[in-house]
């Protein structure tokens, strides 16, 4: 990695040297997909799939390339299996209409757990509100893993669909995905993994992991927002409805019936997100230069600093301290209110992120206003680290 690779970090706030410790929210971009998109945009842009023309052609080549890609990148078996979307959120939405249109029905249940983001709780809640259906909640253990033995319990006869983070957004844990995901098909129930806070931070093959559905943003992985993935296995793609309808996602269309696309366009109604697909496939080999494995790492290393350095300073509670993390570290100061500590640490030209992180059920469970955590990515230092901790004791002292 070359230190300019990402220009937006050359630049100080309020006087300081900017420390950008909120890569949980969004990551920055590298030089190369700020390139990349505008070169989209000023030699290639054009609309895909629908053109006989040279531009139409190439744009919809590099929108396909970038399937590939993200298919390659998550060791999907095809690129059919891969679903442009608009982010996480949008991914979540759309699965939890098509399969519930198809598969969940009065009194069915479906199975989240305490720690996940909004994303993952409030389609599901939406959609067993649709359907009388009922949502279940795993449990978590005092050190704010999950409870497995509970969750084991919480299998009936009536049990459709698990749907859980791979690693949380707020305590950076990495949850125990295979005995998750193996105890379920032993049920024969799918799984959908929300990997928006994994894909970034660790390698990810779904076949390995044996899922049957995985969600991610392009903008947690040095990609353009306004994108995201649902990958399916094609045999529980090629079963669901659509979620959409428009253009793009059908065969024939007429007053008296209408025909739908193969996959993974029957998902994709309306004009994709091509030049975002294209700024994605250039972050994803940006990650894949470095080495994926080395990116981990190398990041696991930060992250043991950063809570080393955390846990040295009097009155800091690290949440779920000394668990495998992956990311994000959540923490609090006695009697110091998030918010201001944030709001000090700003000043001090450190970004990080205070409250509730879209993980309120999580949240009022710590019994906290919210807490603050402080994200890692790959360009992040010991320098960075060490920056945020002078600044943190400012912080404490002049608040205290
Ligand atoms: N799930 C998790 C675990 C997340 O961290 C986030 C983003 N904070 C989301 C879902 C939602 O992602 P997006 O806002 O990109 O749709």
């Amino acid at each position: 990695m070359n230190e300019n690779d990402f220009p937006i970090l050359l630049q100080q706030v309020h006087g300081r040297r900017l420390v950008y410790l909120d890569n949980a929210a969004t990551t920055q971009k590298p030089q190369q997909v700020l390139d990349a998109i505008q070169e989209a945009y000023t030699t290639w842009n054009a609309n895909v799939h629908r053109g006989v023309h040279h531009l139409s052609q190439l744009a919809t080549q590099h929108h396909e390339q970038a399937r590939q890609a993200v298919a390659d990148f998550i060791g999907a078996k095809s690129a059919g299996e891969i679903i442009f979307t608009k982010g996480t959120t949008d991914s979540i939405n759309m699965l939890a209409f098509s399969f519930g249109e198809q598969f969940i029905h009065e009194g069915d249940e479906i199975i989240v757990s305490y720690l996940e983001h909004h994303s993952n709780i409030v389609p599901w809640q939406m959609l067993c509100n649709r359907k009388k259906a009922v949502l279940k909640v795993i449990p978590l253990r005092a050190d704010l893993s999950l409870e497995i033995e509970q969750y084991k319990c919480l299998f009936t006869d009536k049990t459709r669909l698990v749907s859980v983070a791979h690693v949380s957004n707020v305590l950076g844990i990495i949850n125990p995905l295979q005995d998750i995901i193996s105890f379920a098909h032993e049920h024969h129930v799918p799984v959908c993994v929300d990997g928006a806070q994994s894909v970034p931070h660790i390698p990810v093959n779904v076949c390995a992991l044996d899922c049957d559905f995985f969600v991610f943003s392009a903008h947690k992985i040095y990609g353009p927002t306004g994108l995201g993935v649902l990958y399916g296995k094609q045999e529980w793609l090629e079963q669901l409805p659509p979620a959409q309808g428009g253009g793009e996602m059908i065969n024939h269309v007429s007053f008296s019936a209408t025909t739908y696309n193969a996959l993974p366009y029957k998902f994709e109604a309306g004009t994709p997100n091509f030049i975002g697909s294209y700024g994605l496939q250039v972050a994803l080999h940006y990650v894949e230069q470095l080495g994926r494995e080395q990116v981990a790492d190398y990041e696991l290393q930060m992250m043991t600093y950063l809570e080393q350095q955390l846990a040295q300073i009097q009155g800091i509670t690290i949440y779920a301290a000394g668990q495998p993390k992956a990311g994000a570290i959540s923490f609090n100061v006695a009697n110091l209110h998030p918010f201001d500590v944030g709001t000090l640490l700003d000043q001090q030209g450190v970004a990080i992120r205070t409250g509730h992180h879209c993980a309120e059920p999580l949240i009022d469970y710590l019994q906290v206003p919210g807490t603050i955590r402080a994200s890692v990515a790959l360009y992040t230092t010991k320098e960075d680290i060490d920056t945020l901790i002078t600044a943190l004791k400012k912080s404490i002292s002049m608040l205290s």
